[in-house]
């Protein structure tokens, strides 16, 4: 409502003035004084041009209307980046949303080291300095048979350790059928380089034999490393050397052999059906001087490089200044050190662990639950022109392990009925479901819409359920 031309136009109030009314007071209390000066300014820079313009109703500089719109700036802008979603993509490891989800265990091993001392570096026995390894030392050697153990950022940060530690200035033989790229800026060749070895390629792209390592060997080779092929397969015309022979190989001349294993699991993961992995204990027993892997992969555990190998090669990787840059956090080793200790009790573990629990839930309760949540979902898009049907669906594991396997399971999926506006609309759809209070992130393919439920458990159906509402308003307004 404009001022009439022989009314004087409405001015915006000092700053000073409205910080100071009671309407105020509240917020200053949450959020500070800097914060709501500065979201009152905000305000005010979007209502000057009105005011200047005579359009400013009075209602719109009352204090407590200024108190609502400094509310709103203030919770947006304190609101957490970090949000929890629903990943429904099918992809259980899903890198760009977090990798695995930890155990309950972890989460109050994490929650104690977060808010109490803890001798993270100190040697109870002796009252001395500690090593921050030996939390995990232990158990890691009883779960893999390996000599010694130590723990890094992430499993990266193991190879460019593994690598400056073992093979500076010296040449690495790896297969060509192994030079892969895991995914942004990891790739052998360049992580070779920046550890200061030289990469020394063998074989061809889809065969290497073991005379292509025996030949390439010579003075200043340092070390021969196999990378597990974790996020592509090799298939048709295919040769690699196993394990056992290229360490029978490197071994003959005295030297070591490192595998990168990428993903690594600890057990037989075809005991509970699913495909099978070599384990680390397979690696290290077929001959393997140094072994690395991720812990937030099929482990399960939070991110952290894993290095397990040979006591004397441990103790070089851990005397490296590299060592001190890449070690991990209390944070990291409170999480790692409980998931470890479930696999000391395999029988338990597809319970308890949560990634694997994930991996290993029944199709039948995967549909259950498809069955249980179609009317809802149903209601809420059908007046925007979707279909919701139950579809048998696959999910991966994720995060390039086992990259050509695939995990029966099923979900919930949307059409367009309207085939001509089908990829506007489901981007439009799928844009709305991201725009939940907890955002759902599900995967467009073949002209619809899919939601894979496996990752949805129990406690947090009702969640799921009870944000529909909102996505059928939305979509509505849309
Ligand atoms: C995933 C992977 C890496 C990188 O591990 P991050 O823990 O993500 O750093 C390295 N090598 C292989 C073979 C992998 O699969």
């Amino acid at each position: 409502m404009s001022s009439l031309p022989n009314e004087p136009a409405l001015r915006l109030p000092s700053v000073d003035r409205v910080l100071a009314a009671e309407a105020l007071r509240p917020l200053a209390e949450r959020y500070g004084h800097g914060a709501v000066a500065d979201a009152l300014r905000a305000e005010f820079d979007m209502l000057r041009p009105l005011a200047l313009a005579g359009g400013l109703a009075p209602d719109a500089i009352a204090d407590a209307a200024l108190a609502a719109a400094c509310e709103r700036r203030l919770s947006e802008r304190f609101a957490p980046r970090l949000r929890a979603v629903f990943n429904l993509t099918g992809t259980v490891l899903h890198t760009n949303l977090g990798r695995a989800l930890l155990p309950d265990a972890a989460v109050q091993s994490v929650v104690r080291a977060l808010t109490t001392p803890a001798n993270l570096e100190f040697d109870l026995a002796t009252g001395g300095r500690g090593d921050r390894d030996d939390l995990v030392d232990e158990v890691l050697r009883e779960l893999t048979g390996a000599e010694a153990a130590t723990v890094v950022n992430n499993n990266a940060a193991a190879v460019l350790l593994t690598l400056s530690a073992l093979a500076p200035r010296k040449e690495v033989i790896v297969s060509r059928g192994e030079l892969v790229e895991i995914g942004g800026a990891f790739r052998i060749p360049d992580i070779m380089s920046r550890a200061g070895a030289r990469l020394v390629e063998v074989g061809t792209t889809n065969r290497t034999h073991a005379k292509d390592y025996a030949e390439a060997i010579g003075p200043r080779t340092g070390l021969l490393m196999k990378v597990h092929c974790s996020n592509y397969a090799v298939t048709g015309f295919t040769k690699s050397v196993s394990e056992a022979e290229v360490a029978a190989i490197a071994h003959a001349q005295n030297l070591p052999l490192a595998v990168d294993l990428g993903s690594g699991t600890l057990v037989d993961m075809s005991r509970w059906g699913l495909p099978h992995e070599p384990t680390v204990r397979d690696v290290v027993s077929a001959g393997a001087d140094v072994v690395t892997f991720s812990g937030d992969k099929l482990l399960g555990g939070p991110q952290a490089g894993l290095i397990v190998g040979r006591k004397d090669l441990i103790a070089r990787i851990k005397k490296h200044p590299l060592k001190r840059a890449l070690r991990v956090g209390k944070l990291t080793l409170a999480a790692l050190e409980p998931v470890l200790g479930l696999y000391r009790s395999p029988e338990h573990l597809a319970d308890r662990l949560t990634t694997l629990r994930l991996f290993t839930r029944p199709q039948g309760l995967i549909h259950a639950l498809a069955q249980r949540l179609l009317p809802a979902l149903q209601q809420a898009v059908q007046e925007a022109g979707f279909d919701a049907e139950i579809a048998a669906m696959s999910s991966q594991i994720g995060s390039g392990a086992l990259p050509v396997e695939t995990l029966p399971s099923a979900g919930l999926r949307l059409r367009c009925r309207d085939a001509r506006r089908a990829g506007r609309q489901l981007a439009r759809l799928e844009a709305a479901l991201r725009a939940l209070p907890r955002p759902v992130i599900g995967r467009i393919s073949d002209q619809a819409l899919w939601l894979d439920l496996r990752c949805l458990e129990a406690p947090q159906e009702a969640e799921f359920s009870d944000q529909l509402p909102v996505l059928r308003e939305r979509l509505a307004a849309a």
